[in-house]
């Protein structure tokens, strides 16, 4: 570059200044101004030798991401200092973060060392490290939420400017973009920002399909235009009748999510109807804004046939994001259904500008508006978890931040919003983790219901509590928020653990009767001898007797005769093939499984490799076809796994006798006083058993009773069935 160059470069770097304070949303002070200045400064100088891909000197950057910030989302001076400084301590080793404390204060460090932080997280992915980063991204939330603000604005400005990339690591950005930070952007209430980040995500991921929509916009824009301004002239003259000071404007809906209704419904693009709303925008004080909204739905609908299913009130109700609203779906001119969204002046801003607005209107309003403390409240708990894998988790968070809300009451009448499916299980636990852990039962409006009952909106829930209640297995069926889900899973891992520690008595005693020492070498051994992959597996299996005495003895009998042992494999296994056969492998794995916490999942066997049960596997989830199912030698795994790292799962297949079933015990006798209680007192002292339904029925005394028990291995169901045909009174017990 000559002198000229640089000439004129510093004069755009100084014009971008001056914009970046003029377009401000919040009103800047002479001090707020000077450490902005400062900033800049500090920036300009960390940055003075750095280019970006494009050419364009660094400095542009960071000053478009404060210009965000400042105008779009409209933060305070600190959160512009910050987005200034955002990328010098990465960048440049002549500055620390104890540079930048020393300079800017506590809390400008404090946001720019969670933003270098994020920054520093792997980069390269294998599987499931962009759920861990996506994790450890939001655990900055705790340290400040400026901090997660600040990154969303990083990433708008880093995807507007991604032109000069390479064509894959565009793809790779613009899918990360769409698998978080849109989210993200949502969830905080940034919903322009989100559409934004969504539309440029297409953009990268399915050129075609974002050229073709936005092409086709361009040539209707003119019709709906014309459409809008029909709208307007029948409503203006009554709006101007009552003297209200309203705008009207048309919303073109996005390009990303017409895309969305095009694949969903199965539709061609002139086939999606609501290609774009009416928005009624009211000026009012805060008292008469309800009354108001109202008085215009009902002007509105003198004029427009409103389609009864289609009233949304996020005035009486906001959503948890804080936006308000109200929508209507009429018959508009032409006979088209077109949505009208009806906002004071307020609402519009917290729906475009979502937290700084928010904060901004916080005063001489309570409890309302702090629905965003709230669920950053919820989501630092449920990260807090060391237990949840990183993967379910960000899958688990993503369903909730996507799934449209549901609102419930407590008995004493407060309002509580949820996810839609949400049972009271969730509800219990978004009370009180206490409440959810001895929930015993539960009545939705006066009735009991299963705690699998899904709740819908203006239910009263009240939830049943003992203190004998546990979590077991089959709440993970019910439980549907990731709050409760974690609860629920570190619980069960607590129990595993506790019946281990018993299990490994139970060893201990059993090898000495067998006169051999629980000791590492043992241990090891017996790891070995029952195929096991740790210690902790060997405990549990003895804890809840899928590992017998019998098995222990055979155990014995292979140590004290390593040949005999030998020759008995022989015998049993004539294949002239050294080693296990596969025949063996594919019968007795014969389940495949998912994560960590082995689920079950619907999956289809993929046709480029054809697994088979044995193989190590991993899971795609692909966009149309489900889970498929890969060997880990696949031709096609590599590039699966570095560019959709984040759509990999993993699996394994694993014996079936080790899962949990279902077991039906009928059993009959004599009607005598206290059997009941004798035989619920058997089931519940053996602590390894889950009741799933108990029946108890009599008849001209006679007594019969039905018992659903959910438990790991058939030996189990024999030693309830032998306790119970102990009592005193039974006389036949069986399996159904
Ligand atoms: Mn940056």
């Amino acid at each position: 570059m000559n002198d000229v160059e640089i000439e004129k470069e510093n004069a755009a770097i100084a014009k971008q200044y001056k914009k970046l304070l003029r377009v401000s949303y919040l009103t800047l002070s002479a001090k707020d101004k000077k450490l902005i200045r400062s900033a800049f400064d500090v920036a300009v100088d960390a940055h003075k030798d750095q280019r970006r891909k494009s050419g364009e000197a660094y400095i542009f950057h960071p000053i478009a991401v404060a210009k965000i910030i400042a105008q779009e989302i409209g933060m305070d001076a600190t959160s512009i200092a910050a987005a200034l400084l955002h990328d010098v301590v990465e960048d440049n080793p002549n500055y620390t973060l104890d540079d930048i404390q020393q300079l800017f204060g506590e809390t400008v460090a404090r946001i720019v060392d969670g933003l270098t932080k994020i920054s520093s997280l792997k980069k390269d992915m294998d599987v499931s490290t962009q759920a861990e980063n996506f994790r450890k991204m939001l655990l900055t939330l705790h340290d400040d939420v400026r901090v997660i603000i600040i990154k969303i604005a990083d990433r708008l400005h880093n995807m507007k400017t991604m032109e000069a990339m390479r064509p894959d690591k565009q793809v790779k950005i613009a899918s990360e973009t769409l698998y978080i930070y849109a989210p993200l952007a949502h969830r905080i209430g940034l919903y322009n920002i989100k559409t934004e980040l969504e539309d440029l995500g297409l953009k990268y991921t399915e050129p075609e399909v974002y050229n073709d929509i936005f092409t086709k916009i361009k040539e209707s824009k003119e019709e709906q235009d014309a459409y809008i301004k029909e709208i307007s002239k029948i409503l203006k003259s009554s709006l101007n009748k009552e003297d209200i000071d309203y705008e009207i404007k048309g919303r073109p809906k996005s390009i990303y999510s017409i895309r969305h209704k095009m694949v969903k419904q199965g539709v061609t693009f002139e086939e999606v109807y609501d290609k774009f709303a009416v928005r009624i925008i009211y000026k009012c004080d805060i008292e008469n804004e309800k009354f108001l909204a109202w008085k215009i739905y009902s002007i509105v609908t003198d004029h427009f046939r409103p389609n009864p299913i289609r009233l949304r009130d996020w005035i009486s109700s906001p959503k948890s994001t804080g936006y308000e609203a109200l929508h209507i779906t009429v018959m508009g001119p032409k006979g088209r259904w077109v949505e009208v969204q009806i906002r004071s002046e307020r609402m519009n801003e917290i729906a475009e500008k979502g937290y700084a607005a928010h904060y901004k209107y916080k005063e001489g309003k309570t409890k309302k508006d702090d629905t965003l403390d709230d669920w950053i409240d919820k989501l630092q708990e449920a990260l807090e978890n060391p237990d949840t894998n990183a993967v379910d988790f960000v899958e688990e968070f993503k369903l909730n931040l996507y799934s449209k809300e549901i609102f419930v009451f407590t008995p004493k009448g407060d309002l509580k919003s949820l996810p839609k499916g949400a049972t009271p299980l969730d509800f219990a636990f978004s009370i009180h983790t206490e409440v959810g852990m001895r929930t015993r039962g539960a009545k939705v409006n006066g009735k009991l219901v299963p705690l699998s009952h899904p709740l819908e909106s203006g239910d009263q829930v009240d939830i049943l509590t003992s203190d004998n209640a546990k979590p077991n297995a089959n709440w993970l069926d019910y439980a549907t928020t990731a709050r409760a889900r974690s609860k629920i899973k570190s619980s069960l891992k607590e129990e595993t653990k506790e019946i281990s520690i018993q299990g490994k008595e139970i060893l201990r005693r059993k090898l000495k009767q067998l006169k051999i020492t629980l000791n590492e070498k043992s241990i090891n051994e017996l790891v070995n001898f029952f195929k096991l992959k740790t210690s902790l597996d060997l405990f549990y299996r003895v804890g809840i007797s899928t590992i017998d005495n019998k098995m222990l003895k055979d155990y014995a009998a292979s140590r004290s005769n390593i040949f005999i042992s030998f020759i008995k494999n022989r015998i049993r296994k004539p294949s002239s093939s050294p080693g296990i056969d596969k025949e063996e492998i594919t019968s007795k794995y014969d389940m495949l499984v998912f994560g960590k916490e082995e689920e079950h999942l619907d999956y289809k066997l993929s046709n480029c490799c054809n697994p088979i049960p044995g193989d190590s596997v991993f899971g795609f989830v692909t966009i149309n076809d489900g889970i498929k199912i890969h060997k880990k030698n696949c031709p096609n795994a590599l590039s699966l796994q570095s560019n959709y790292a984040y759509r990999i799962l993993l699996a394994k297949w694993i014996d079936s006798t080790q899962q949990e079933f279902t077991a039906i015990i009928q059993i009959t006798g004599i009607d005598n006083l206290g059997l009941v209680s004798e035989v619920t007192k058997v089931i519940s002292g053996n602590m390894h058993v889950n009741i799933k339904s108990l029946n108890f029925e009599t008849d001209h005394g006679l007594f019969s009773g039905k018992i659903t028990v959910v438990v790991k291995h058939n030996n189990l169901v024999k030693k309830l069935m032998n306790r119970i045909k102990k009592i005193n009174g039974i006389e036949k017990v069986h399996r159904v």
